[in-house]
């Protein structure tokens, strides 16, 4: 259905990492200030943005091909605005406006405040339209839909500690895109993760690109000391980070981390390849002893905390060796999940122009490494059968709606049958549940809901159990 007339709306989609998430983040916030309403399709929208992403090729296409995909919309409507944001923006923002001359305004990384300025500025432009008349005949766009309120997404906050990044790894396009450190000031940090607490957020997640290297522009304070005053707000339940790096994790953070409780137990340390050589020629800046190290600084000081990670394969130069090495390392099951791609060449990064490994061979690894981790996943979430693990709500399952879908704080997925009775307004206001674990599964675990609680270290209250659950432990 589309929506009533005269409303101005913005309609965001975003590819890519956490980073550019708090990027549409900020600007719906900045939108919803100005008076739009946040659009679930862009066909109901008078302004469209899409929050763009270059880390790999696919990325890069998917972007581009939505973005000609959106221009039936916009020849339906030449006064809707089209909006291109993000790392894909920046790094082609000579040549977009060339290529897909439709789009109304290019915004690169470093210039959201501008855009946040602009799409104030159009507001008064869509007063008193008429979307229905114009576009309802157009088939639907798809599409994901981000920064939509729904009953649940005030529960998680993100707060951006720093943008950019300075180490030039050789097959990222980050530091080129995003430029180079630009920590925030850790007062306004804590003020934004206030502010995100004071609207409901159960969980805050410090977001940065390389996010342990952080170190305040005023008094040089590093990470560690950042968690310890965000988790000191009062309020604050949860409080988690992505992405650090291998190399940024000294002994002093890691043991500050240890003396935060509200620290979720998962940390995300990409390894990209388990091959020193590899290492040194993708700029990793550690190599597989110091690895092993910062694994080891973790079970020591953090011994219940899940580690997960990113990995590269086919990476140029990786030979049959490099690769089972990583092979191996991954075999030891150290990994509870990982992310696994194969090498994608980026334009203007060093290993874009090194003799590539050959496209059949790089998959055929892929393959072996990707069978590897999904053992250790499974058996990460096999671990968990029989017990009973607390999980953040976050809505009816997108694969099957009869079915709530929460995560728990080592970022394990869990699914469960919808309680009876299931009422969103109260899951929003008592969103942690208590599922008793029964399968483990590559991607997460299932179960069913016995408690619900207020907060995260509330006792709970039961829950009624499906009945379709009890007829199924009977049989
Ligand atoms: S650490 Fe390396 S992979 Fe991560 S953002 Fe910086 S350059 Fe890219």
């Amino acid at each position: 259905m589309m929506r009533p007339t005269t409303v101005a709306s913005i309609y965001i989609e975003t590819f890519g990492c956490q980073m550019n998430e708090a990027d549409s983040q900020y600007i719906a916030d900045r939108a919803a200030s100005a008076g739009y309403l946040i659009a679930e399709k862009p066909e109901e929208a008078n302004v469209v943005v899409l929050n763009t992403c270059t880390v790999r090729d696919n990325a890069e296409r998917r972007a581009y091909g939505r973005m000609g995909h959106l221009k039936v919309l916009k020849e339906a409507d030449p006064a809707l605005k089209l909006v291109v944001m993000g790392c894909l923006a920046e790094q082609d923002r000579d040549r977009m406006q060339k290529i897909v001359p439709h789009v109304d305004a290019v915004f690169g990384t470093s210039e959201l405040a501008q855009m946040g300025d602009a799409i104030a500025q159009w507001r008064p432009n869509f007063d008193d339209t008429d979307l229905t008349e114009e576009r309802a005949l157009l088939v639907p766009f798809g599409g994901a839909a981000d920064c939509v309120t729904d009953a649940y997404s005030h529960l998680r906050g993100f707060v951006t500690v720093q943008r950019g990044c300075s180490y030039y790894c050789t097959f990222c396009i980050v530091p080129h895109v995003r430029g180079r450190f630009d920590h925030r000031p850790a007062a306004e940090i804590v003020r934004e993760a206030e502010e995100r607490v004071a609207s409901g957020a159960r969980e805050v997640m410090l977001v940065g690109q390389t996010v342990n290297a952080y170190k305040d522009p005023a008094g040089g304070s590093d990470f560690g000391d950042l968690c310890k005053r965000v988790a000191a707000l009062p309020g604050l339940e949860r409080l988690t980070f992505i992405s650090p790096h291998p190399k940024d994790f000294t002994e002093k953070i890691i043991r500050d981390l240890a003396q935060v409780p509200q620290l979720n137990p998962r940390v995300h340390l990409p390894l990209q390849s388990g091959s020193d050589p590899v290492l040194r020629r993708m700029n990793r800046k550690y190599t597989m002893q110091q690895f092993r190290e910062k694994v080891d600084l973790i079970h020591r000081y953090l011994p219940q905390w899940a580690i997960t990670t990113d990995i590269i394969v086919g990476f140029p130069g990786e030979s049959d060796a490099d690769f089972e090495a990583t092979l191996d390392y991954v075999k030891t099951g150290v990994f509870a999940n990982a992310f696994m791609f194969i090498y994608s060449q980026r334009r203007g990064t060093p290993a874009a122009r090194w003799e590539q490994v050959d496209a059949a061979v790089a998959s055929e690894r892929f393959k072996r490494l990707a069978d590897a981790q999904n053992l250790a996943s499974r058996a990460y979430h096999e671990r968990k059968i029989g017990t009973v693990v607390r999980a953040l709500v976050q809505g009816p399952s997108k694969k099957d709606a009869a079915k709530l879908a929460a995560k728990t704080p080592d970022n394990a997925t869990v699914i469960a049958p919808m309680p009876p009775g299931y009422d969103e307004a109260l899951y929003a206001r008592e969103p942690w549940i208590d599922v008793q674990v029964h399968e483990g599964f590559i991607w997460g675990c299932t179960g069913t809901i016995v408690r619900r609680a207020e907060r995260y270290a509330d006792a709970g209250a039961p829950v009624q159990r499906p009945l379709i659950d009890l007829l199924a432990a009977q049989a």
